[in-house]
């Protein structure tokens, strides 16, 4: 198949059939023929994911500033942000959950940033650092990698359970931060089409 034809070529997000859309350009909303989902357009793509990346990079620097939640034990208050964790963790001789930790709640969501915004880079510029099918999968692997919204679940779940142990605990100012860098990072993947960008040269 050549690659004009293979571009009229969507898969459908939900059920991984591919539908021929090639002959239904004008149509604005295509749906999947076998489980009636919204497909994706071939010739759109926007400049979002890149700004909510940029947007996300200013919270992540915020996040670490700012403690996630805060404690006080005995009049001692005790705050911790999301390095800490990693760090008190590792201290701790938990070498593995650290490991964890780092890897899928920062350095995974940071490099499928890194991907996307290298990715415009790219495609404006034609500066290249990597083969295309090297980032694409690199891409999806980070993206699957990534668990901010796993993190900040098991921060309630231990929320709750310090409720009533120690005096007074809060979520902290970086416990909203991480909030809104989860809503940022989750925009940027679904406005992003890797796809897109490295087919439109
Ligand atoms: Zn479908």
């Amino acid at each position: 198949m050549k690659e004009k034809e293979l571009k009229n070529i969507v898969e459908c997000e939900h059920c991984g059939l591919f539908v021929d859309i090639s002959e239904k350009k004008e149509d604005n909303l295509l749906k999947c023929p076998r489980c009636n989902t919204k497909l994706p357009l071939t010739n759109s793509y926007s400049f979002d994911a890149l700004y909510y990346c940029i947007s996300a990079f200013f919270v992540f620097i915020l996040l670490n500033i700012y403690p996630l939640v805060s404690i006080s034990i005995v009049g001692k208050d005790l705050k911790t942000t999301l390095i800490d964790t990693v760090l008190i963790l590792y201290k701790e001789g938990f070498f593995f959950v650290s490991f964890v930790i780092l890897f899928t709640i920062i350095l995974s969501p940071l490099c499928s940033m890194f991907i996307i915004i290298y990715s415009f880079i790219h495609n404006h510029t034609r500066f290249e650092l990597f083969p295309n099918y090297y980032i694409y999968n690199l891409f999806h692997f980070f993206k699957n990698w990534s668990f901010i919204d796993v993190f900040i679940v098991s921060i309630i779940v231990t929320y709750i359970k310090l409720i009533g142990m120690v005096s007074t605990t809060k979520f902290d100012i970086g416990f909203y931060l991480i909030l809104f860098y989860l809503f940022l990072f989750y925009m940027a993947n679904r406005k992003f089409n890797i796809k897109k960008v490295f087919e439109e040269k």
